[in-house]
């Protein structure tokens, strides 16, 4: 394929992998649209947020709430901001690279009540579909690095949850990325084709492009190809939850209910920062936002940067139709000819409930609402945004033989859905390092609505890079790097940084 043929069109404001000869556009990750006013953010939402599935089902879990001691330390060697699975492998591998060192975990609400205790439960490396994306904006070599690092980051979450046999409702087997139209396979087949001519690793990826083949094997009905691949499922709060009861019993300090407010020099000199909190203040050498989303609220250098934006999630319980030996046993990502998708995690090892996150063409009318209504970019207090549920119940009854005209009893079907807040990244991947012109403090965000599949490298990348070691120590693909020059190219207007976001 001539490189040539790929392109980066702007449909509305969402630009994504398309080709010169089709209308269909490949949504090249879970969650995508770009945000129109990029300079929207905020801290997290202090009331009515809506309850996830996970957090439903830990309400008598006094970690919600935990603060390890009654009063907020006046000073720690490390103030780790946030609580979801980033600041909490943060403070893991802080822990055991500094074991003499003090910790203090800052959490607004509820202990991982952000993106982590919000999202879709899935953790897919993804291994093709990006690529293009990727390469367009970053060229070959990292658009490759991505894709292995995906890999990588799957491999070392499954690794620790085995490895510690971690409740965690872990599914292991073959996800299927499954394209729902003609041209969408046809972009989809362009984008896998490039990839592997490029030096891609492929040879795990089981490929069907006959569409009835692919139908029986997917058990999508209009399913027009199906690429398999291992990647999994969890239950997201309680992997973090067994992280950071691990990190409370080596000594962090964990603080819920605490919301920084600002970040700002050690006016006594005893220490370098001061974290300024609803609670009080900690003077400490090292910060560390783990704000994700909400970063940009603390760290104004990172407006336009960073941004928020809600995504739905919604939890089905199959009709009868489809449970017990009928239940589904895979995990998927449909992908609609808009540029949609639809990301499905059938906790096949856990109670079977299915869970639709992704970003379908109700989750693009929630966005335009959001433009119109930017005070909602942090709004996790959505709940059953019906547009987006209506898109989920279209595609289930017209593609699951068992499941249209099923008779639905009182307990099953469209039980609830809920609102998370993604950290888009203005040039799509995240940011790993030292924030610029502020020694000591550090960030790992802007993860999109990809994190699962990244921040078990990036955590620990980013306490290497805090220990002295190079950013080739880390493994990480270099565009992640928080670098100066590249937060001045988002920041200015007309920077040249690729606006591929689109998450
Ligand atoms: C609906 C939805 C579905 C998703 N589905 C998937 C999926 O299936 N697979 C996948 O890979 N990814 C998915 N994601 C994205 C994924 O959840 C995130 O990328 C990941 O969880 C980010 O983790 P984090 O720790 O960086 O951020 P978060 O989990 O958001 O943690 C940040 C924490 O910081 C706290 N905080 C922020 N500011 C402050 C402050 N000033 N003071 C104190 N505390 C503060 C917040 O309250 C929050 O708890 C989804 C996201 C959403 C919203």
């Amino acid at each position: 394929m001539k490189e040539s043929s790929f392109c980066s069109p702007k449909i509305g404001s969402v630009a994504a992998v398309t080709l010169s000869d089709t209308a269909a556009v490949l949504n090249a990750e879970e969650y995508a649209s770009k945000p129109l006013s990029q300079g929207r953010t905020g801290f997290p939402k202090q009331s009515g947020q809506s309850l996830s599935y996970w957090l439903q089902q830990v309400r008598c879990d006094p970690l919600l709430d935990h603060r390890t001691t009654e009063h907020l330390p006046q000073q720690a060697d490390t103030v780790i901001i946030g609580s979801g699975i980033s600041g909490t492998l943060i403070a893991k591998h802080h822990l055991e690279t500094w074991p003499g060192k003090s910790v203090v975990v800052l959490e607004a609400r509820e202990f991982c009540s952000g993106a982590t205790g919000r999202n879709a439960g899935h953790c897919k490396p993804n291994q093709w579909r990006h690529f293009a994306k990727f390469e367009k904006a970053y060229g070959r070599e990292q658009a490759i690095k991505i894709m292995q690092n995906e890999a990588t980051t799957w491999r070392a979450l499954v690794a620790y949850v085995q490895e510690h046999n971690v409740d965690c409702d872990l599914w292991v087997g073959d996800t299927y990325d499954v394209p729902l139209d003609d041209d969408v396979a046809k972009v989809a087949k362009a984008c896998f084709e490039r990839y592997k001519a490029l030096g891609g690793k492929v040879d795990h990826i089981r490929v069907t492009r006959d569409p009835a083949e692919a139908a029986k094997i997917s058990r999508i009905k209009n399913a027009k190809a199906c690429y398999a691949w291992k990647a999994s499922t969890l239950q997201p709060w309680k992997l973090t939850a067994h992280i950071m009861r691990q990190n409370l019993k080596s000594g962090v300090n964990l603080q819920t209910h605490t919301q920084a407010k600002i970040v700002s020099v050690d006016p006594s000199g005893r220490r370098k920062w001061v974290v300024l909190t609803l609670r009080g203040e900690i003077a400490c050498d090292t910060v560390v936002h783990a704000t994700n989303a909400y970063s940009a609220a603390l760290e104004p250098s990172l407006r336009g940067v960073i941004t928020p934006k809600p995504h739905m999630c919604n939890k089905v319980v199959p009709p009868r139709t489809m449970s017990g030996s009928k239940a589904l046993q895979n995990s998927y990502g449909v992908l609609l000819p808009d540029s949609g998708i639809f990301s499905i995690n059938p906790r096949c090892t856990a109670d079977g409930v299915i869970m639709f996150g992704g970003s379908n063409p109700g989750q693009k009318e929630l966005d335009r609402w959001v433009e119109q209504h930017p005070e909602n970019c942090i709004n996790d207090g959505l709940s059953r945004v019906e547009n987006v549920t209506e898109c989920v119940r279209e595609f289930v009854e017209s593609n699951f033989e068992c499941w249209k005209g099923a008779e639905m009893s009182p307990g099953e079907g469209f039980d609830y859905s809920w609102s998370g807040i993604i950290g888009l990244s203005a040039d799509g991947v995240p940011f790993v390092g030292e924030l610029p012109g502020k020694p000591g403090q550090w960030i790992c965000a802007g993860h999109h609505g990809h994190g699962m599949a990244r921040i078990f490298t990036a955590a620990p990348g980013l306490v290497k890079l805090m220990d002295g070691e190079t950013w080739d120590a880390t493994g990480l693909p270099q565009v992640y790097q928080m670098t100066p020059e590249r937060l001045q190219s988002l920041q200015s207007p007309a920077g040249d940084a690729p606006t591929i976001a689109i998450v």
